[in-house]
């Protein structure tokens, strides 16, 4: 006998990973967690039956949700993440000594459990000194917060069920006020290429460019996402993301990636002409 976990990515496509168990599942407050062991992604747990990380790809994610940002600014001392608990976002900013404060928003405090028992490979860090957990919404956390943060990164769930607020025009505008004058954010844009996930993400670059005065949108190839090819936003008040020379100083960290590089660093923001028109 065989068992397989399987995500319906379109009502006409399904993506398939043969598992050797389902080590854990339960319902919190806002959705249904599971955790599974693979031979080929090993361990990844996933939220409403949607995957958020597996051990073998979670790298691409969450090395480009991170340096990217910090490669364009060297100087982001106060940064909040909103989502992320699973931890690999915090992870990755843990690892620069210029951070001083890592605020964490996440709404379901279940997650942290159960990826700080289950994914230490990712939720290895939540006890840094820097790190503090708030278990909140995102989308209410941030309405009364004014010039905090150099960093905004919102790594969240897709943009229905309780991720949904954080596609929002209120909560990017609330975004921008959050920041000090030379802010960034970014965000986890969704895909281009199948189109329900192509419209949240058409409508999340509208709403974030009508309030940002720079703003574009990079790629990555994460292989259990849908289709594959992920977008991640940059909206900044100061920064450009390539135009830049603070970008390859970051060479000068020692930093050592198994994705991130300042060459693809620059060229992760050239686009498909399908996906440019998109965004137009
Ligand atoms: N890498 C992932 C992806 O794109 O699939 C996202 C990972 S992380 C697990 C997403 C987290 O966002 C979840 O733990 C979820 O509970 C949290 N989240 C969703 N909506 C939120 C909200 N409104 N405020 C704070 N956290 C939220």
């Amino acid at each position: 006998m065989e068992l397989w976990y399987t995500e319906k990515h379109t009502e006409n496509v399904q993506f398939s990973i043969k598992l050797d168990r389902q080590i854990y599942s339960n319902h919190s407050d806002f959705q249904r967690i599971d955790v599974f062991d693979s031979k080929e992604f090993g361990r990844f747990f996933t939220l409403d039956g949607l995957i958020m990380v597996t051990e073998k790809d979670e790298f691409i994610y969450h090395d480009m949700i991170v340096h990217v940002p910090m490669a364009a600014n060297p100087d982001i001392k106060d940064v909040l993440v909103i989502g992320a608990g699973d931890g690999g976002t915090i992870r990755e900013l843990t690892r620069y000594e210029s951070v001083e404060s890592i605020d964490v928003v996440e709404i379901d405090e279940m997650v942290v459990e159960v990826c700080k028992r289950f994914l230490p490979q990712t939720a290895c860090k939540f006890d840094d000194r820097r790190v503090k957990l708030h278990f909140e919404d995102g989308l209410k956390y941030i309405r009364n917060k004014v010039s905090e943060y150099d960093l905004i990164i919102v790594d969240s769930t897709d943009a229905f069920g309780p991720g949904e607020g954080l596609f929002t025009k209120e909560f990017y505008g609330n975004c921008y006020k959050a920041l000090k004058d030379d802010g960034i954010l970014v965000n986890q844009h969704e895909s281009p290429y199948y189109d329900s996930y192509a419209n949240s993400m058409r409508r999340a670059h509208k709403r974030i460019s009508e309030v940002f005065p720079i703003c574009s949108v990079y790629q990555a190839h994460i292989p259990t996402y849908p289709s594959g090819h992920w977008l991640f936003g940059f909206a900044s008040k100061k920064y450009h993301p390539t135009d830049n020379e603070n970008i390859d100083k970051w060479n000068e960290l020692g930093i050592k990636t198994k994705y991130y590089n300042t060459e693809l660093h620059r060229g992760c923001f050239a686009l498909p002409n399908y996906v440019k028109e998109l965004l137009e």
